[in-house]
């Protein structure tokens, strides 16, 4: 059985970006016979504030997008919100880190983009190791002035895959990713280690999120592999632009569901965002149900889509 998944952080209304992405997922299961989960991934609880999420529901509900399980209705691999799921993570990093795998980082963000360390293609940093050898000694005596983060020694090792709708990707981690945060010095376990164990735990066969996330990918194939858990299937999807070329974002209001509920009926904003994606021929009103039997991943666009002039 196919499981595909929302995995939206609301730290907002969603707009129209977040959107495609949950229709596209929607599909993409449903197409296979498939269901899908809700997670809501409020790691940074301060900034996801539960009213979002709620709000987040109602407006899947009403666009006819409602997931099969997760979020406030949960279900048997719950809790569905990351915020909730803390001692998960903690016996996962507790197997990394009994494999030696884990190290404290004293680096503050600003010694880290102030470094010469190559940047990756999204513009992080990749760490250059700073804090790779320090002894426990050493340490110690830092861990007195400052809470370190917590790192994760990746291996000289080349991860490759083959994503659904984008095609062959490979990294090597030790040059392309370097060692990455799976704790953060506030004690919250970070997003690359969570995503991976929830999508295990959950039984999430398909992936399919924004193509900024394709970059993360392997590092979290990397970490299924370590921590013995089975990978997902992967399918990135195109960036959705403002009509001026701007990536949407959750602070343009003018994009946001809250704002789009009061002009379209939730039939006229799917079928528009079918139209931009290729799935149909015309901007025409439609259920994403409308959808399931034309839906192929070789009729959406693999580069970044400039809305419309005017289409919303
Ligand atoms: N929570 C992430 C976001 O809203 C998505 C993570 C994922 O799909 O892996 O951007």
């Amino acid at each position: 059985m196919t499981v595909g998944r929302y995995a939206p952080s609301p730290s907002g209304r969603m707009h129209l970006g977040n959107l495609l992405c949950c229709l596209l997922a929607w599909l993409s299961a449903r197409a296979k016979g498939g269901r899908v989960v809700l997670r809501i991934e409020d790691l940074d609880a301060a900034r996801c504030p539960r009213p979002f999420a709620d709000a987040l529901e109602r407006d899947l509900a009403w666009l006819g997008l409602a997931a099969d399980e997760g979020g406030s209705a949960g279900g048997p691999a719950g809790p569905y919100y990351q915020s909730e799921r803390s001692a998960v993570y903690r016996q996962y990093y507790e197997v990394l880190a009994q494999k030696g795998l884990v190290y404290p980082c004293f680096c503050s963000r600003g010694q880290l983009h102030a470094a010469t360390a190559p940047h990756r293609a999204d513009g992080q940093v990749v760490y250059p190791g700073t804090c790779r050898g320090l002894t426990a000694a050493q340490a110690a005596a830092k861990a007195a002035a400052r809470a370190p983060a917590w790192r994760v020694r990746v291996p000289d090792e080349t991860v490759a895959f083959t994503d659904g709708h984008l095609g062959f990707y490979a990294e090597r981690l030790a040059k392309d990713c370097g060692d990455f945060v799976v704790r953060r010095a506030d004690g919250v376990f970070a997003y690359q280690l969570a995503v991976v164990v929830d999508d295990a735990l959950m039984g999430v066969t398909e992936v399919v999120r924004g193509a900024d996330l394709l970059s993360s990918t392997p590092r979290q194939l990397w970490l299924y592999k370590t921590l013995g858990l089975p990978a997902p299937r992967f399918y990135h999807l195109p960036l959705l632009l403002a009509a001026d070329g701007r990536r949407l974002s959750k602070r343009d209001g003018d994009q946001s569901l809250e704002n789009l509920r009061g002009r379209y009926t939730a039939r006229e904003i799917v079928g528009r965002l079918a139209f931009v994606c290729g799935l149909q021929p015309e901007p025409a009103p439609c259920a994403p149900a409308d959808l399931v039997a034309g839906f192929s991943w070789e009729k959406v666009p693999m580069t970044d889509i400039t809305l419309p002039e005017g289409l919303f």
